[in-house]
């Protein structure tokens, strides 16, 4: 792909883009994203003029969702969020796995699913249908944009099994007595996107290799074992099952195409994962797989790593459970940058349910703002330096942080009452369109159920008579209901608490 400043003028002109306007050119060519392929930020341009096909590697449903899961789905969503503000229609699928990921993420071990199955006295099936009805309603409830599509590895069998007789058929792959291997001899890319060399690989490895591999590093496509539960018939055998790597390049070739725009994951994915999926799929159709490799680091607990054993493994109903709402959880995950290592601990979800507090409230006085159509103009150019701020922060590789500076520097504006009028309006419109990306903000509409500004007005009167006992009377019932009064030189102002 181009990458200097002539490569891509001559990349504009040539391609569809030329069609473009330069203003909406400049728009849209200006978000860089770090590739884990090249180990460097990248401009972004996709395949497709205004379309981004984006893959993210789900979940696999054998457990709720854990908040370090939740943290490399909501760099997803927020990937997404931006290019959307950026005007590209993205394409983004984010599969189920269901079957074939084993303990060890390779080629031995117990299948993840079955493991869970045996514990919980369920079957597969069951433990599948819990856990994904589970994952969906998190991000419901963590407020995920929809994807297009969650593809279940079991929906796509026949779609897996053409890939391995494909490579099969090619001599990228072989059988041997009813499992099939990737023969990595055949492709010398192996380890571009991780770095690992296969020779490498054979000395580091830990795990006693099987016999039947030609090379120590070949990596199962299709496994056959007449006590899988979820087994299918193939021509290797009639007691099958696919590798957990085909079902992502499987899924990604049915719903996305051949070629993908950007392939998101955990760090952990990169290897194996990442790298089998590239492997397969570049053998099979002979062209690149994905543009982007974007990969988000793992989320800690506690300055370590999230253990069963420390009982530190948390969902978001033990964030729940501690009356942090949903949001709070989404805001801490998506506060700091997502290839920086985040340190979860309770004090910085308080920390970020104040300062979540402190968005509505901006929110809120923007609002009220917003309504004076008397007042001149003020402050415009707070608005404008917040946008370019926010809109360059994000378009540096997703730097959330500093979009969250420039929201914060509006909001020392308007709380020196620098901000007025036709500004405060499209402050508000700045504060929105910040939020169409952290999906977190609590918007009102600015107005009040009649019976609350009916008090309001009967307090005020009581002020004017000096009756400080009915005027505290009603501020302190107006408290208890969420509505907070404090009296300004310019009259009461009104908040919800
Ligand atoms: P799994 O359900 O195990 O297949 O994992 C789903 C996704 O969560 C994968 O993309 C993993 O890379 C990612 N993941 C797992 N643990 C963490 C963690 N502690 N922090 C961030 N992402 C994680
Ligand atoms: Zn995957």
């Amino acid at each position: 792909m181009a990458q200097t400043c002539s490569e891509y003028l001559n990349f504009i002109l040539t391609s569809s883009f030329g069609r473009l306007s330069p203003q909406s050119l400049a728009h849209i060519l200006t978000f860089r994203l770090y590739n884990t392929f090249t180990n460097q930020k990248e401009v972004f341009v996709p395949l497709t003029p205004g379309i981004v096909r984006m893959y993210n590697c789900g979940p696999t449903v054998y457990g709720r969702p854990h908040i370090g899961n939740l943290r490399s789905f909501l760099f997803a969503d927020v990937l997404r969020r931006w290019l959307e503000y950026k005007g590209f229609d993205v394409k983004q699928v984010m599969n189920i796995t269901d079957v074939g990921h084993l303990v060890d993420d390779a080629d031995e071990g117990e299948d993840k699913m079955l493991a869970q199955a045996a514990k919980e006295k369920i079957d597969p099936w069951a433990v599948a249908e819990r856990y994904m009805k589970e994952f969906l309603s998190d991000l419901g409830a963590l407020n995920f944009l929809p994807a297009m599509i969650y593809p279940r590895a079991t929906d796509h069998i026949p779609e897996m099994l053409e890939m391995v007789q494909g490579l099969v058929a090619t001599g990228y792959a072989y059988e041997v007595d009813g499992d099939v291997y990737f023969d990595v001899s055949k492709f010398p890319a192996y380890g571009k996107l991780s770095g690992n060399r296969v020779e490498d690989l054979v000395a580091g490895s830990r795990i006693a290799v099987r016999e039947e591999k030609r090379n120590p590093a070949d990596f199962a496509l299709w496994k056959s074992d007449e006590k899988h539960l979820m087994k299918w018939d193939s021509p290797y055998g009639p007691d099958g099952f696919p590798g957990w790597h085909i079902e992502c390049s499987a899924m990604a070739r049915k719903h996305l195409g051949e070629q993908l725009d950007i392939h998101t994951g955990g760090e952990d994915n990169v290897f194996p994962h990442h790298e089998c999926e590239i492997a397969q799929s570049e053998a099979f159709h002979g062209k690149q797989f994905a543009k982007f490799w974007a990969h988000a680091k793992f989320l800690q607990v506690d300055g370590g790593k999230m253990s069963k054993s420390l009982g530190n493994v948390y969902v978001l109903d033990d964030i729940t459970d501690r009356g942090f709402e949903p949001r709070v959880l989404r805001y801490t995950l998506l506060r700091g940058h997502y290839r920086q290592p985040l340190n979860f601990t309770w004090d910085i979800l308080e920390e970020s349910r104040a300062s979540i507090e402190n968005w509505d409230r901006l929110a809120q006085d923007l609002g009220r703002l917003s309504e004076d159509v008397e007042a001149a103009p003020l402050g415009m150019e707070h608005v404008e330096r917040a946008r370019k701020e926010f809109e360059e922060g994000m378009d540096d590789d997703l730097m959330v942080p500093r979009a969250l500076g420039a929201m914060g520097t509006l909001r020392g504006a308007v709380g020196r009452g620098e901000v007025a009028g036709e500004a405060a309006r499209e402050a508000l419109n700045f504060v929105k369109s910040v939020d169409s990306i952290l999906g977190v903000i609590r918007f009102e509409d600015g107005s009040l159920e009649a019976s609350i500004q009916s008090r309001i007005d009967a307090r005020t009167q009581a002020r004017s008579a000096k009756d400080w006992a009915e005027s505290d009377r009603i501020r302190d019932e107006l408290l208890a209901e969420g509505i907070a009064l404090e009296d300004g030189p310019d009259g009461v102002i009104w908040r919800r608490v």
